[in-house]
């Protein structure tokens, strides 16, 4: 008997900025990859791919332009902004393939038994509810399961709005399988360990440019403004030598060269971990280039990791530092101090990595950090001779902070997700001036430049 067949889709971001840096949906590549080993017919729509033909024909292109390193710019589309956004003086746009070429992508699929959908930042939802929209209209009978972050972490407000037939909440991939054989008539029990998944369906790209790796899931640290927990309960480190397989598989079987790790916590046990990735991966003489779009932290970096980082191929290294106020650090989680911040820049150089590759976030916009404090930490890391990075506070449901703002009275508990915008934040809840942003900003431009 024929197996069931599930479209899985990648809806579009909407927001006022959105940049391809390494983006991929790894979920539902996950559970592509799970489906077809057990014989399910796939078929996949990623309103983010750079690569959609009928994307590149609209815009005269044969590839996308890239940065050094694979990343890029999204075919951005101005849409009308939600009213209660619009105070905020930026335009709202739909990032992603135009919703013409989604509604023709819909008409060569065949009829699916089940559609999955998933979600990323929750304030992005009106991509979502567009993507189901647009899906029930092409096939009303099919039913929608939505899962990813927003459905997690907003998940009622998913179930009374976004039109999915199903919400899912959490990462419980076995969970997920056991619904769609449900909905299907299949009989099969799924039995998934998180750590032991077969790699990601990368494979459904006719072309790409990256792939992204998880080489674990959650973190063992528990900061105040973090939603890790909340979306993986349990730090989990999936196995070495599986982690090298798939970094072999990418490279010499799809040609991929450039690999953004994922993971939280990448550098946690590295003797016992990502050092042996990184040992084998030199072993192999491979020659990727290695980035870390979430930072790292900056107390776990020794001698020997950072050697092992840079000869296997690092190229873009974001260290988390956030600020360099004592008492936040200590406050929100005590991950870094900023001597051990210094001690591992000093490692990292002495290793060879140069001022192109290092950068460190830094918050902006956290309560009880002043601007006068986001300042002194660019100008800090710009002196200490690498690029800072601004990450727009903004907090996340379910977190410590999250809640400590509604005691302290700052946000409501039912605030509407696109509130959870970074660029909202701190202009609707902390009353930033646009004018202290962009001095900021331009700041922050100024020590990239110089570092
Ligand atoms: S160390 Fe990073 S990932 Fe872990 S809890 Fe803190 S912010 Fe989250």
């Amino acid at each position: 008997m024929e197996k069931p067949h599930i479209l899985l889709i990648n809806p579009w971001i909407y927001d006022f900025a959105a940049h391809d840096l390494w983006m991929k949906p790894l979920g539902l590549l996950y559970i592509a990859s799970v489906l077809r080993e057990e014989g399910y017919k796939i078929s996949f729509i990623d309103c983010l791919d750079r690569y959609n033909t009928e994307l590149l024909k609209l815009q005269n292109l044969e590839r996308p332009k890239n940065k050094k390193y694979g990343s890029g710019h999204f075919l951005r589309t101005e849409v009308r902004k939600p009213d209660i956004l619009k105070d905020i003086p930026r335009r709202y746009c739909r990032y992603g393939i135009t919703e013409e070429i989604f509604i023709e992508e819909l008409k060569k699929i065949s009829h699916p038994d089940a559609i999955l959908v998933t979600s990323m930042m929750t304030y992005w939802y009106p991509g979502v509810f567009r993507a189901i929209e647009l899906l029930k209209d092409k096939f009303p009978n099919t039913p929608v399961i939505l899962g990813g972050i927003y459905a997690t972490l907003c998940h009622d407000h998913a179930l009374n709005n976004s039109g999915a037939d199903f919400v899912f909440n959490g990462n419980d991939i076995n969970g997920t399988l056991a619904l769609i054989n449900k909905l299907t008539g299949i009989e099969n029990q799924f039995r998934y360990s998180i750590s032991e998944l077969p790699s990601p369906a990368f494979d459904l790209y006719q072309n790409i440019d990256y792939a992204c790796i998880s080489t674990s899931f959650g973190c063992p640290y528990q900061c105040t403004y973090c939603a890790s927990k909340l979306l993986y309960p349990d730090f989990i480190q999936r196995k070495p030598e599986s982690v090298v397989s798939e970094i072999e598989y990418f490279y010499q079987k799809l040609g991929i060269k450039n690999f953004a790790f994922y993971d939280d916590a990448l550098l946690v046990n590295s003797d016992k971990h990502i050092e042996i990735i990184l040992d084998e991966v030199i072993k192999l003489n491979l020659y990727p280039y290695f980035h870390t779009p979430n930072g790292i932290h900056p107390r776990l970096i020794t001698a020997s990791l950072a050697q092992k980082l840079f000869l296997s191929g690092f190229k873009t290294l974001r260290l988390s530092l956030e600020t360099t106020n004592k008492k936040l650090q200590i406050e929100t989680g005590n991950k870094v101090t900023s001597e051990e911040f210094e001690e591992a820049l000093k490692i990292l150089k002495t290793a060879g990595f140069g001022k192109d590759g290092l950068g460190a976030y830094i918050f902006m916009g956290y309560p009880g950090k002043e601007k006068e404090e986001v300042n002194d930490s660019i100008n800090y890391v710009t002196q200490k001779g690498i690029r800072p990075f601004l990450v727009e506070y903004s907090p996340i449901p379910g977190t410590f902070e999250w809640n400590r703002m509604i005691e302290k009275g700052i946000i409501e508990g039912n605030i509407d997700p696109l509130f959870h915008n970074n660029s909202v934040f701190l202009r609707k809840f902390l009353s930033w001036e646009e004018s202290d942003l962009q001095k900021i900003k331009a700041m922050v431009r100024k020590g990239q430049h110089s570092a």
